[in-house]
């Protein structure tokens, strides 16, 4: 393989230079981390989990007019992206109590919500993530009053999409995290979908068993993470649906010549 330049390793992440001006590429590895990277684990083939089921959901985004930073992807574990500023924000939508709401509200773990609710945090590891308020963000310049109203409305189609999307598969979608970027084209700016959604940015249900079926399986030992994970792509139809029980790794209905 040709030498690449790496632009940034993250921590389930790392870019690389892509082959042309404005591209990336975007490596998903193994890692799983939680808790402020107190809690690091390899889960063998989550990275090839999550680059199938990101770009399963940015497609399906960008079928509905919601533009994202996906190009195409390129092999097991990397797509071709475009290259963004990112907007130093988490932006979290939730519908149904759980992880840090419950805790910070008293809510218990399960609680429909009364209306979807968005959150912004900010993104900065040493800090932990903290949960910030529109002032924060205003007055910071992370981003200015009219990228909020975008990025608040394009979070709740978003929700609606993925909400419909895995509802149909039986999967309840109790909350998730988005990032945005800025993409510039001359004299124009606008926001697009960037980073990743995967069970490692949402929370997911069965929705008869309530069985959870995201990155919590980690969070709380609770065992088979990828397991869960590729029973994820599998009812979305991204894996072959005679391949969902075998301990082994993941098997791709498709692929780029490896
Ligand atoms: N989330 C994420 N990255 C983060 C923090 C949260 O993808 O750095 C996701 C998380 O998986 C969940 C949602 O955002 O789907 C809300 O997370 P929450 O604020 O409850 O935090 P947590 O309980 O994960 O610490």
């Amino acid at each position: 393989m040709a030498r690449r330049k790496q632009i940034y390793e993250g921590k389930a992440k790392i870019l690389f230079e892509g082959p042309e001006p404005g591209t990336i590429i975007q490596y998903f590895k193994d890692d799983a981390t939680a808790f402020n990277n107190q809690k690091h684990a390899i889960l063998e083939g989550k990275g090839v989990l999550n680059n199938r089921i990101s770009e399963f959901i940015m497609l399906g985004l960008e079928r509905i007019g919601i533009p994202t930073h996906f190009i195409k992807r390129l092999n097991m574990r990397e797509q071709l992206v475009r290259h963004v500023e990112i907007v130093p924000l988490e932006v979290v939508v939730r519908n149904t109590a759980a992880g840090s709401i419950s805790k910070r509200l008293g809510l218990e773990d399960g609680t429909t919500l009364p209306r979807s609710i968005i959150e912004f945090y900010y993104k900065d590891d040493k800090l932990g993530d903290p949960l910030i308020a529109e002032e924060h963000i205003t007055a910071f310049n992370w981003a200015n009053p009219q990228e909020i109203d975008d990025m608040m409305a394009l979070a709740l189609r978003i929700n609606d999409y993925l909400s419909g999307m895995f509802g149909a598969v039986g999967i309840k979608l109790v909350d998730f995290k988005v990032e945005f970027g800025r993409q510039y084209e001359g004299d124009l700016m606008r926001l697009i979908v960037a980073d990743e959604i995967s069970p490692d940015s949402c929370r997911l249900w069965d929705a008869e068993t309530g069985d959870i079926m995201d990155k919590d399986r980690f969070r709380k030992d609770m065992g088979d993470v990828t397991t869960a994970y590729r029973e994820v792509a599998r009812r979305l139809g991204v894996l072959r649906e005679t391949e969902n029980s075998g301990a082994k790794g993941p098997v791709l209905v498709s692929d780029n010549g490896e």
